[in-house]
């Protein structure tokens, strides 16, 4: 992973001549030389940890505190994280770097950091866009989680696999599609992200349509916390009390350390297949895109992008700007021939009688071929000092069109650019990219959140909360629903070690 930007540096995309004249006609952005600093010319600040409490956590762990391992558990991989590091702000750069092996290591961790008072951030793949990765602590430790990369048991009967928390989004595929299996879980961030981060920040993948959310795919977990272990699930449903497991799903780290999941899991599909729809405008689209959701068939893949972000992907094949595009939609379905065939029949009728006019494949394999690959664009818009950043919400289909305008209203004057890709019966989430040449972020997202927050909407659909929406968190559960969490937090990390300031309000 690129210390100062996205993914694999090998595979930089450089920024085309469309998108170069679109940025320097439609924004104003004169391309210059924003490039990152040089790695070597970082000097984060001595370790804040005593030699003994090193040497205590180097009986339990791996313990790296070179300043490369530090810089490179610096943050997120938001557009202002990246701009930090970028300059080397080395502010929220952890003491040190701490590896477990084990369930038991973590535990270890756990009570030195209580004894010693200095804070625990776990860290998978390091790719919160909401700073859950910088805690407000005077002193702290990112538990990177990478040697905890085992498939513990694949349950075939139950279609279930316990998987350790370190292992990568690919690593996971590879081991289990080696039994022929699938949790099907692909969020942009795919390659990067970890197991563990799926879960403790509420991910959800570009097939949620077909395989749900990843807290939906949960049935069972393993956590490490300060006052001990929590061992959740004896099957995918229960009577006995409220779920425990949805209290661990999406605490972001602030309440314990998940250390294994069991996932539910699916045979690898026969058949993939990826197509294109045009809708007249976003409303027609989304209106099509809620039947589907509400009455079915249900697709896979189901994404819309509307006006905007229409015409900025066409962008790429030299048509920008010209005549009506409409609102592109990617349809796709994925499981065994028999079953895709009937479905992808029936959607194609309900799609044509609300109005879309189908494509054909050769969008939907583009979105394939690129499907991972915009964050490596932000990275060659930030060196030419373009400003990047995406959000994301959601609501009751009611009143999508209302909140959907609300953000819109909340950043005039740069390029917002909008598509829905998780819908369900009652519901779609709503994401947003910014592009612009010049902007006040903090500023920004204040504006953006409190209009979401009015507009009646839920601050996040699947980043999460971090430190970025914890006063708009508050503002939507209330006081009590606040108190509620800081009763948990007490109770399963009572010294307030785990995390702190982010989530909890
Ligand atoms: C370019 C890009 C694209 C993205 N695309 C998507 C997308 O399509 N869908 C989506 O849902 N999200 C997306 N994200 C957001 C992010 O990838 C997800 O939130 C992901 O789930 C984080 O996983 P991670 O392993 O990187 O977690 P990290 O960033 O390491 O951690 C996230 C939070 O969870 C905590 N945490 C991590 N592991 C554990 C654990 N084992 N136990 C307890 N707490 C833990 C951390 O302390 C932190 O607060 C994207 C991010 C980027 C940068």
């Amino acid at each position: 992973m690129s210390w100062s930007g996205w993914g694999d540096p090998a595979k930089a995309t450089p920024l085309s001549e469309s998108i170069t004249t679109l940025l320097r006609e439609l924004l104003g952005v004169e391309p210059r030389d924003e490039a990152p600093v040089a790695l070597a010319d970082i000097a984060p600040p001595a370790p804040r940890l005593g030699e003994d409490v090193l040497a205590a956590l180097g009986k339990v762990a791996e313990v790296r505190t070179d300043a490369e391992a530090r810089i490179r558990h610096t943050g997120g991989k938001s557009t202002p994280d990246l701009l930090r590091i970028r300059r080397g702000d080395t502010s929220q750069t952890p003491d040190a770097v701490v590896l477990p092996a084990t369930h038991e290591d973590v535990l270890s961790v756990l009570e030195l950091a209580t004894e010693h008072g200095f804070a625990v951030v776990p860290f998978g793949g390091g790719t919160s866009v909401v700073g859950g990765l910088a805690p407000q602590a005077p002193a702290f430790v990112a538990l990177d989680l990478r040697r905890l990369d085992e498939v513990l048991e694949v349950d075939e009967v139950s279609r279930t696999a316990t998987l350790q928390v370190g292992l990568r989004g690919p690593r996971a595929e590879e081991l289990l599609a080696g039994r022929g299996y699938t949790i099907g879980h692909f969020p942009q961030s795919f390659e990067w992200a970890s197991i563990g981060g799926f879960a403790a920040a509420r991910s959800s993948g570009q097939s949620s349509a077909g395989y749900g959310r990843f807290d939906e795919l949960v049935v069972g977990m393993t956590v490490a916390t300060p006052t001990g272990t929590l061992v959740l699930g004896r099957a995918q449903k229960s009577a006995a009390g409220p779920d425990l497991r949805q209290l661990i799903l999406g605490s972001e780290g602030a309440f314990g350390v998940i250390t294994s999941l069991t996932v539910r899991i699916r045979p690898v599909p026969e058949v993939k297949l990826y197509e294109g729809w045009r809708f007249p405008d976003f409303a027609a689209g989304a209106a099509a895109l809620r039947v589907l959701s509400q009455d079915g068939p249900m697709p896979t893949v189901l994404r819309l992008s509307d006006e905007t972000e229409t015409m900025v992907g066409l962008a790429r094949t030299e048509s920008i700007g010209e005549g009506d595009s409409g609102c592109l939609a990617i349809v796709g379905y994925e499981g065994q021939a028999g079953e895709v065939a009937v479905r992808r029949d029936r959607t194609h009728a309900v799609l044509v009688s609300l109005g879309g006019t189908a494509l054909g494949s050769e969008p939907g394999e583009s979105w394939e071929h690129g499907r991972f690959g915009a964050p490596y664009l932000r990275d060659s818009l930030l060196d030419v000092g373009a400003f990047v950043e995406t959000l994301e919400t959601t609501t009751f289909w009611s009143n999508v069109p209302a909140l959907y305008a609300a953000v819109k209203a909340a950043l005039p004057g740069h390029l917002v650019m909008c598509h829905i890709s998780h819908v369900y019966a009652s519901s779609a989430s709503l994401y947003f990219t910014i592009v612009t040449a010049r902007i006040d972020w903090d500023e920004a997202k204040t504006a953006v959140n409190e209009a979401i927050i009015a507009a009646g909407g839920s601050i996040s659909h699947h980043h999460g909360v971090g430190t970025e929406h914890k006063a708009a968190y508050a503002e939507e559960i209330g006081p009590l629903g606040v108190e509620v969490l800081r009763a948990v937090k007490r109770s399963l990390d009572p010294a307030g070690i785990l995390n702190p300031g982010i989530l909890v309000p």
